[in-house]
């Protein structure tokens, strides 16, 4: 399946605009050289973030007229149950607002004060709700995940000696549970292979742990699974899906990925009863009433049919191409980028590409204004900017890696506004020497990358 052309055509467009260069020059100075501040109608390529950004079938949009906003027991509801007890094979499904709504609601009736949450790399809103229940979030990924340059198939795997080592080293019981995040968001959209998953399964069952999915992009790891793993090219997407699943004794998941929705989110109870009932009951005071947990009738129905529609096989290998298209199209001409690509951005290595910028001048931020400000695309800064500084001692850390992250919208851009996207960036690459580092005039205590402003450095 090389070169599959959308399985889709277009039959509503939506404009975006290319303001001129002056224009981008007075935006950034008005952001205070932060793309968050940015006016998204400024943006002519929007490559921030994947989450809530896709655009909606015909038949998601026609669902949505047949909303049931009933507060009890919508016929909304009751097809979305079903859509997903069929697809996850897990009996007891919640409706969430989005992912973080999902972990707020499911996370205090697991952990414990003081207990561990071991993950492959947890994301950000993970790692936080963890730590409001009290709990501590541990990663525990393959060592190559850390290795850019490394072409292996499933850099999103759990480290299986380490987490051994971590069990015995904490105790069974200081463990609060297991959870593998599908693909691995922060080690770059990087799969998890079935051996993995199931063998994680095993060192959970030997040690009476459960293990979870954060599942947001679980269609894209299924495709990955089919692509690389051996003994799984002839199997369907949805087999491998319901296996993946059928290791996990429930999920979170943000719906805003890979459900095809521009907003919700699900939680997942494979056979605890006793435990379903105690999310439906955490639902009420926080989501909402267990029957739509804090979504709209229509978006109960938009996420029926989006999460259907990811399972096409046709769909995912032309997703998975757009983004390793762009992937490839920076490797060609000498653009260093984390390898493989994985399943919804391209990560481009600042920290090389600006050899000149220091650390400290945040070479990924300096990175992103630019392209900015040559090509009116929004990339995103994951490196020091974005890790911030030591709360005990409020020193700058510094990022192993310093990301341009180029994440890409589900059925949102064709594969012309990548050749954009690139040709921007490989202009920017033949004159790199010439772009200035930046350093924070004012930041909030706390994620400052969203509100922190910036300078450049002359
Ligand atoms: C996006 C995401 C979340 C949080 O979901 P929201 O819908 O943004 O609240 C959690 N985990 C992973 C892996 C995600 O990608």
């Amino acid at each position: 399946m090389k070169n599959v052309p959308e399985p889709y055509r277009i039959k509503m467009v939506e404009p975006i605009r290319l303001i001129n260069r002056e224009e981008r020059e007075q935006k950034l100075v008005e952001a205070d050289y932060n793309v968050f501040a940015l006016r998204a109608e400024d943006v002519f390529i929007d490559l921030l973030t994947d989450s809530g950004t896709g655009a909606m079938s015909d038949a998601q949009w026609g669902a949505m007229m047949m909303g049931d906003e009933s507060y009890a027991g919508s016929r909304s509801y009751y097809r979305l149950i079903d859509v997903c007890q069929k697809i996850f094979g897990h009996q007891y499904i919640s409706p969430a607002h989005q992912g973080r709504g999902a972990e707020n609601v499911l996370f205090p009736l697991l952990i414990k004060e003081g207990q561990v949450v071991v993950g492959n790399m947890h994301f950000d809103t993970t790692k936080a709700h963890i730590e409001l229940k009290g709990g501590h979030a541990v990663n525990c990924i393959v060592e190559k995940a850390y290795d850019t340059s490394d072409g292996s198939p499933f850099k999103g795997d759990m480290d299986l000696e380490q987490l051994e080592r971590l069990v015995k080293q904490h105790g069974p019981g200081q463990i609060a549970f297991i959870l593998i995040t599908v693909t691995c968001n922060s080690a770059g959209g990087q799969p998890v292979s079935m051996a993995n998953i199931r063998a994680v399964k095993a060192v959970a069952d030997r040690f009476g742990i459960r293990l979870f999915l954060d599942a947001a992009r679980f269609a894209e790891n299924a495709y990955f699974i089919k692509q690389r793993e051996a003994g799984y090219a002839d199997k369907n997407i949805s087999d491998i899906v319901h296996e993946m699943f059928s290791y996990a004794d429930g999920f979170t998941m943000s719906a805003k990925k890979d459900g095809l929705v521009n907003i919700g989110g699900l939680i997942g109870i494979r056979e605890d009863e006793t435990l379903a009932n105690l999310v439906r009951a955490n639902l009420v005071p926080t989501e909402g009433f267990p029957t739509y947990g804090g979504l709209a009738g229509r978006d109960l129905e938009a996420l029926a049919r989006g999460l259907v529609e990811v399972l096409d096989e046709h769909y995912l290998a032309a997703r998975i191409g757009q983004v390793a298209y762009l992937g490839n199209l920076l490797l060609a001409a000498g653009i260093p980028i984390q390898q493989p690509v994985g399943g919804h951005a391209v990560f481009v290595d600042a920290g090389t590409f600006l050899p000149h910028l220091p650390s400290e001048q945040f070479p990924a931020q300096a990175l992103t204004i630019e392209l900015y400000r040559e090509a009116g695309v929004r990339g995103v800064e994951i490196g020091s900017f974005l890790l911030g500084r030591d709360p005990v001692t409020g020193e700058q850390l510094v990022s192993p890696l310093e990301f341009l992250r180029l994440t890409i919208p589900r059925r949102t851009y064709t594969d012309n506004h990548m050749r954009y996207v690139a040709e921007s960036l490989i202009n920017i690459f033949q004159q790199r020497d010439r772009v200035r580092g930046v350093r924070i005039v004012e930041e909030p205590p706390v994620l400052r990358h969203f509100t922190a402003k910036l300078e450049l450095i002359s």
